[in-house]
Formats: structure tokens, C-alpha cells, sequence
């Protein structure tokens, strides 16, 4: 079986915790590699994501914290990677983030690959470090070009690996890969795998992330209405399909966006087994 990384975001009442706490205990069954925290974009979840984190490695996993540079100042990232630290956190997503329209950019970070730099320059290799990738392209790319240009510069930084941004088209991932080798980029690159769970909020969120839903695949979820049976058994099947290929095309991994439910990802998983 393939390595697993498990990806939650940080709930925002004591419910939501208890749900996480939850979903988390059935999808240890997995082993996973590491489970990872989201951070908003902005600190705004900062305390969330620390505690989520500090709860996953006290259920003796390992844990990385998302962390996003948009709007920061060095100080405050010398200062939260100091709290990291001390919790016993060995990895990191280090991101850009994106703050919602009306806030300026401000801070002392313009790219990721400005935050990777300065993570190795305070830390060392205290961290692994994964970072972001785009197999569809980032929506803010000026180029296909520029943006494997911007992913060589996060690993020139010094990121370990890559996850990608989620995709439903197999293809995308494996030119990416090899567009990736040519330039000498040759961390491990793990494709994000996003379940299907709910159209409506799926498409929605596609649109706005560099993630392409294919039209038979999006004309089908349509199709199905408010069926979320229906729509989560379509999505199983897609979403296994894509798994598969992936696996037997070579991925070193596969990085699951649980959206904090336990039940989509482990049927996936638990058919590729
Ligand atoms: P960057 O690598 O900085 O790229 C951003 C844009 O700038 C791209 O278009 C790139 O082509 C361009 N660019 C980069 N460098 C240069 C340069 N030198 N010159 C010109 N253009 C350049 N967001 C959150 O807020 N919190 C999270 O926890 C989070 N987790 C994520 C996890 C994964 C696996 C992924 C794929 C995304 C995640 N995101 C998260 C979303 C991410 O923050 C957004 O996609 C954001 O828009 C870009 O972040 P990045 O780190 O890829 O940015």
C-alpha cells in the first residue's frame, strides 16, 4: 500500500472538534504518514490550527501545520515557527495563501518560495517542508511556464516534496511530473485527491482554484440533483478510477482532502488496498 497524508481543516466550534476528534479515530486505520492542518489565510485561524495540530500528535501521529506567509511579517513567522517548534512539530505545508478581495496584500512575504527561504534561514532543516503545485496551473499564473518556473523556485528554497492542487484528469499530473523532471526537480510529488461528496459546493470551489471538474463529470454531478447518494457513489467510483491510475502511473504517495469527514476517503483508500 501506497504512503498516506491526510489533510483537515481547523473547526470553528467545540461540535465540529468532537466530529474532527472523530473522524480522525476511524481514519488512523489507515496508518497515514502524516495528518496536516490548514491554516487561513491571514493567521486567522492560527490558535485552530495549532491545537488541531497538537491534538494529532498527542494521538501519537505525525503532524504538519499548513502555514501561509500572505499578510505576515517575519517576526511573527520567527515567532510561530518558535511555538511549532516547541510542540514537537517536525513538518510543514508552506504556502502564499490567499486573503479574501478587499484586503490588501501588505505583509513582508510576496511568494511562497519567499517563506520556504526563510524557514531554512531561521531553522535549518528543523522542518521538512512540502509546498503547493499546480498540474491545471495556479488561477494567477501568467503562464504554464511561469508557474513550474515558480514551483522550481520553492524547491530551489529548499521544499522536500509537493502536493498538488486536487485534479480529476490524470494526464495533467503525469505531463506536470515530467515537466518537473526536466527542469532537475526531482522531490516527490503527491497528487491532493479530493472525494466527491457534494456537487454544488465542489464546483463552486473549483472554479476559484486552479481545478478543473471535466464535463462529463460535472454534466453527470448536475444530473444528480440533491441525490448525495447518488452523487457520493458517482464520486467514489471517479475518484477510485483516478486513484488507481495514479498509483500504477508511479505517485509516491496520495494526499487526501478529508474535509474532515472520515467515510469518503476511507472507502477510497480502503478499495485501493
Ligand atoms: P505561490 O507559490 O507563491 O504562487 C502563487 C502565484 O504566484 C502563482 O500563480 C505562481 O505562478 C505565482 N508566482 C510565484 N512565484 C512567482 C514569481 N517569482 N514571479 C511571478 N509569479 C510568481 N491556502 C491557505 O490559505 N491555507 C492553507 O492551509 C492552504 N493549504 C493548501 C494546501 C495545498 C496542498 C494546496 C495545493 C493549496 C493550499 N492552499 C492553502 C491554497 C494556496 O494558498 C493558494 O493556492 C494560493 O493562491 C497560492 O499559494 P502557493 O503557496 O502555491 O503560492
Amino acid at each position: 500500500m501506497l504512503p498516506l497524508s491526510l489533510e483537515f481543516f481547523p473547526p470553528k466550534t467545540a461540535e465540529g472538534s468532537d466530529k474532527l476528534r472523530a473522524a480522525r479515530a476511524q481514519l488512523y486505520a489507515l496508518k497515514p504518514e502524516f495528518c496536516s492542518v490548514t491554516y487561513g489565510a491571514g493567521g486567522s485561524t492560527h490558535a485552530g490550527t495549532f491545537t488541531a495540530v497538537g491534538e494529532i500528535l498527542a494521538e501519537g501521529v505525525m503532524a504538519a501545520s499548513h502555514f501561509s506567509c500572505i499578510g505576515a511579517t517575519r517576526a511573527r513567522v520567527r515567532e510561530q515557527l518558535a511555538q511549532l517548534k516547541a510542540m514537537g512539530v517536525q513538518r510543514l505545508v508552506a504556502l502564499r495563501g490567499d486573503l479574501p478581495s478587499g484586503y490588501g496584500m501588505g505583509g513582508e512575504f510576496q511568494y511562497a518560495s519567499d517563506l520556504v527561504e526563510f524557514i531554512r534561514a531561521e531553522t535549518g532543516s528543523a522542518f521538512r517542508i512540502e509546498v503547493a503545485c499546480y498540474p491545471e496551473v495556479h488561477p494567477q499564473a501568467k503562464s504554464p511556464q511561469s508557474d513550474l518556473q515558480a514551483f522550481a523556485a520553492k524547491v530551489h528554497a529548499g521544499a522536500d516534496g509537493a502536493i498538488t492542487q486536487y485534479f480529476y484528469n490524470a494526464d495533467s499530473y503525469f505531463r506536470f511530473v515530467d515537466e518537473a523532471r526536466k527542469l532537475g526537480l526531482d522531490v516527490p510529488v503527491v497528487p491532493g485527491i479530493m472525494p466527491i461528496t457534494n456537487s454544488s459546493q465542489l464546483l463552486r470551489f473549483s472554479d476559484s482554484c486552479g481545478a478543473e471538474i471535466p464535463r462529463w463529470v460535472r454534466l453527470r454531478l448536475q444530473s444528480f440533483g440533491d441525490d448525495s447518494k447518488a452523487i457520493r457513489a458517482f464520486g467514489q467510483d471517479v475518484v477510485g478510477e483516478l486513484c488507481q491510475r495514479l498509483v500504477r502511473g508511479g505517485a509516491p504517495a496520495l494526499h487526501f482532502y478529508t474535509m474532515n469527514q472520515a467515510g469518503p476517503t476511507l472507502a477510497i483508500a480502503q478499495a485501493l488496498a
